[in-house]
């Protein structure tokens, strides 16, 4: 009997593998028609302060607006998108369509572009995203670039100098989902980093748990040593929002603020706030 179901087990393995890979096949192929046809589109969290609750600015997350299935999440097609070497396609169609939208923001807003480690070997890396800058008009000062820490750049010398080239014109960098990386405190000398950006997993569990309470604390103390602002992500709610706030985190993210918004949800948002540039018969509408 322990054989029999031993055997089964490994065929229902063999099946839900193969649909697996069958279903990733798909998304590759999908994801190579689906990127120049803009399916890939750029959704907006808000970054505020956490002690005014004052908005800076938005995290730009792609997602997948499949023709079939509804939204994919990044977690799903980023991955293929690295494999396979669309990244690159993928990653400056996101920021063209991010920075075409954000140029006609109040100046006072930032925007956080994701980028992945793969990215950081194309020599071209800076010059691609100074020249979308360019053409799309906006500032390179009001761009930050966040590198999720993992097992971060292979060419070293490369990543640098990209990343001078970048800072050179103004670009900030972050680094994402601290402490989730190993030897997280080397990579925070790797690079010239701005900022560092807590991962949500600590964030969100908080209040339930006293090891990621202490480690939040860990995390904003070091960014006050080292002099770098310190983001946290996945601010879920109000007693979340407390604590970080009795810490003095400065900046947060997160569901309490409000979920991520599309292009057309994210003017909308700022035609009321009155963030937008030259709209003032919309403004005008509005206050009467
Ligand atoms: P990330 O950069 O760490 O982004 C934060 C993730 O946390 C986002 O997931 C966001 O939707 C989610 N989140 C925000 N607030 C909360 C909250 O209060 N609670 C919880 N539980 N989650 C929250 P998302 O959008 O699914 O993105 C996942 C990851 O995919 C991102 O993690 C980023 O690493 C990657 N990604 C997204 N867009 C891009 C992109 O354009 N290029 C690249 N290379 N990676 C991207
Ligand atoms: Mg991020
Ligand atoms: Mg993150
Ligand atoms: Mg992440």
């Amino acid at each position: 009997a322990a054989k029999k179901s031993g055997r089964n087990r490994c065929v229902w393995f063999d099946a839900s593998m193969e649909r697996e890979l069958q279903q990733r096949n798909d998304l590759e192929q999908g994801l190579r028609v689906g990127i120049p046809r803009g399916e890939i589109v750029p959704y907006f969290e808000q970054q505020v302060d956490i002690a005014t609750g004052k908005l800076n600015g938005f995290e730009v997350l792609a997602r997948w607006e499949h023709p079939t299935r509804g939204i994919i999440s990044p977690e799903r097609f980023i991955p293929i998108a690295e494999e396979t070497g669309m990244i690159a396609d993928l990653s400056m169609s996101i920021m063209q369509q991010a920075f075409t939208a954000a140029r006609d923001w109040d100046p006072s807003l930032t925007i956080s572009i994701n980028i992945s480690p793969w990215q950081l070997r194309d020599a071209w890396l800076a010059q691609k995203i100074i020249k979308t800058l360019t053409e799309t008009g906006f500032p390179a000062g009001r761009l930050e670039i966040e590198i999720t820490e993992s097992a971060l750049f292979e060419n070293m010398a490369l990543a640098q100098s990209i990343a001078g080239s970048l800072k050179n014109q103004g670009v900030k960098l972050a680094l994402d989902d601290f402490g989730t990386g190993y030897s997280s405190l080397a990579h925070l000398r790797a690079l010239p980093f701005d900022r560092i950006k807590i991962d949500k997993s600590f964030v969100t569990s908080i209040n339930e748990s006293a090891d990621s309470a202490a480690i939040v604390t860990a995390i904003v103390r070091l960014g006050e040593s080292l002099n770098l602002p310190v983001t946290a992500e996945g601010i879920e709610d109000a007693a979340i929002e407390a604590r970080l706030k009795a810490m003095n985190c400065a900046k947060g993210q997160g569901w309490f603020y409000g979920k991520p918004l599309s292009l057309i949800g994210v003017r909308r948002f700022l035609a009321e706030r009155h963030m937008l540039l030259g709209m003032p018969a919309a403004s005008k509408v509005e206050e009467m």
